[in-house]
């Protein structure tokens, strides 16, 4: 069985997913396989030079992020030069990753935009989605990484809303107002539903 595994930033997805590998899933980390391929010697980082120029390479040979996120601000034509480069790469490392599980594991793939980017959904079997109030997404990360309240409301922002995503669930935890303790209680319980209804 193939979970994807959503939620906005600082709902929690980071805390499942290690509760779920804690249960026996394998994780695939889509946002570390994607900062990975445009890292120095990443494997996006020849198509990105020879479609955007020198310009947009930092001096350790990895991507200018701050650069490239100007250009495809600015173009929508740009943004889709890049994420044709970006998303085979991506999808390729995914799959390699996902067939490394062992016969019958079930693979979580922690997706932060599972929602908005549509093609996830034909491949995982099941969408568990965290959800957590705005409110608490800002708490969380404003204490985690110490970016201001401006900052982390700019992310949430271009992120899906919580309905859309609660749309596209087939399981939510809502990922508040509870202990880790209970958390994990919440993860097994579903784990347990999950894993005994899956036949393949
Ligand atoms: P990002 O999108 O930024 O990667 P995330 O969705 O993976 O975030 P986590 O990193 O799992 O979120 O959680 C954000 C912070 O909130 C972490 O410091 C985590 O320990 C804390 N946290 C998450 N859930 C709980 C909870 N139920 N109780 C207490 N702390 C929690």
């Amino acid at each position: 069985m193939r979970i994807g595994l959503t939620g906005g930033i600082g709902s929690g997805k980071s805390t499942v997913s290690s509760m779920l590998v804690g249960l026996g899933a394998k994780l695939v980390d889509t946002d570390a396989i994607a900062r990975a391929v445009a890292q120095p010697q990443g494997a996006a980082m020849p198509a990105l030079e020879a479609e955007f120029g020198p310009a947009v390479i930092a001096a350790d040979g990895g991507l200018d992020r701050a650069r490239m996120r100007e250009l495809v601000f600015a173009d929508p034509a740009a943004r889709r030069r890049l994420e044709a480069i970006l998303h085979p790469l991506i999808g390729a490392e995914c799959e390699r990753q996902a067939a490394t599980a062992a016969p019958g594991q079930t693979i979580v793939f922690d997706v932060p935009l599972l929602v908005e980017s549509g093609r996830w959904r034909a491949i995982v079997d099941r969408v568990l989605v965290i959800d957590a109030s705005e409110a608490v997404q800002l708490e969380r990360v404003v204490a985690r990484s110490g970016w201001t309240a401006e900052a982390v409301r700019a992310v949430i922002a271009q992120q899906a809303d919580r309905r859309l995503r609660r749309q596209a669930a087939d399981a939510l935890i809502f990922n508040e107002g509870l202990s880790l303790a209970e958390l994990s209680l919440e993860v097994q319980s579903l784990w347990k539903r999950w894993t005994a209804a899956d036949t393949r």
